[in-house]
């Protein structure tokens, strides 16, 4: 990313069964004009992957030629496996087909190897570096609410139509919880606007902090959040949110600067993903009307969808 420190040295990956070609391209990193970069080598498809996998190149030079198989399907593979590295195919042959395909599977550039001279390969790298940190402030603007920096609605609606699909289709459970701040309006009354925004950005980074990676968690409106958690029934997202309401009851929010300290409570509706839905759709709408029954019983609680059981944020 842009924001590395200039004095971390960034690590390209190289793949090629070549190993001639790791001896060229270390002595054309070294007469990089603008950036050094720490070149790591790896001779084949299987070990490429697995390097690729980790994360810890700025950009990956892959042969088009890898043993029996090709650098574009490790390209695919890569990508199937959500690694977002950029990636360039190095060829020894100028095909405009194999040009097409690699763009295609989304390679950032495609480099023959005969016309491949230093200053190609260090402008090649630059644009492609420079093309990663435009498509993440990108994705950022399309998929993140601005305010809480959570998943935005839309992001959310399609990472909970794709948990329905591989749920229907592994038969693997997975839960959808709708969150609500109660009273936040009195909130906003009382202490202003950006008070409220304060307490929004603090249950958004609970909620955050609380879950594992594999979940997901969306800002769905104004003061109403969103969690899939995979893998996960009804009850054990219930406790979980239950433990969520006990954290957030002993870590009220703190305004800075303003001596000023908020208590929030919650209202949550749980649905289960084997319960019943026929779709995405009416997933959310049993979590919605699960948590409209919570708000009504009085707040502060989390209903099931499921019974309609209530269960309160109280230890034990
Ligand atoms: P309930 O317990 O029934 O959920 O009551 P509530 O007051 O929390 O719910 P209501 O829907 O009546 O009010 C939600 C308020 O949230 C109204 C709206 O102005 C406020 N709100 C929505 N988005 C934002 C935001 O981004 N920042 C702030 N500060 N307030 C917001
Ligand atoms: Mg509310
Ligand atoms: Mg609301």
């Amino acid at each position: 990313m842009s924001d590395t420190p200039p004095s971390k040295v960034r690590k390209i990956l190289l793949i090629d069964d070549d190993e001639r070609q790791e001896h060229l391209l270390t002595l054309q990193l070294a007469k990089f004009r603008r950036e050094q970069f720490a070149l790591e080598y790896a001779p084949t498809y299987e070990a490429g992957l697995k390097k690729l996998l980790s994360g810890n190149y700025a950009v990956c030079l892959l042969d088009y030629h890898l043993g029996e198989r090709n650098g574009l399907e490790l390209l695919r593979e890569s990508r199937i496996s959500g690694c977002d590295t950029p990636i360039l195919i190095l060829t020894a042959d100028d095909s405009d087909e194999v040009d097409i395909a690699a763009m295609e599977a989304g390679a950032v550039d495609y480099l023959v190897k005969a016309a491949l001279n230093t200053r190609l390969l260090e402008r090649a790298i630059r644009y492609a570096l420079k093309l990663e940190v435009t498509l993440a402030q990108l994705r950022q603007l399309a998929q993140r609410d601005e305010l809480t920096r959570l998943l935005n609605r839309r992001e959310f609606q399609r990472i909970l139509s794709e948990e329905w699909e591989r749920s229907v289709r592994f038969k693997r459970p997975f839960a959808l919880v709708m969150v609500d701040i109660d009273h936040f309006k009195k909130i906003n009354d009382t202490h202003g606007h950006q008070v409220g925004d304060e307490v929004l950005r603090h249950v958004a980074s609970l909620l955050a902090g609380q879950v594992r990676t594999v979940d997901r968690v969306a800002r769905y409106g104004g003061e109403e959040f969103a969690l899939v958690m995979i893998e996960t029934d009804g009850k054990n997202a219930a406790e979980h949110i239950k433990r969520l309401g006990v954290l957030l009851a002993d870590l009220p929010c703190m305004v800075e600067g303003k001596n000023l300290t908020v208590e929030v409570t919650l209202s949550a509706g749980v649905a289960d993903s084997m319960g019943g839905a026929s779709n995405a759709a009416e997933l959310v709408e049993s979590a919605d009307k699960a948590l409209y029954a919570a708000k009504k019983g009085g707040r502060n609680r989390i209903v099931m969808a499921a019974d309609g059981t209530e269960l309160f944020f109280k230890s034990g």
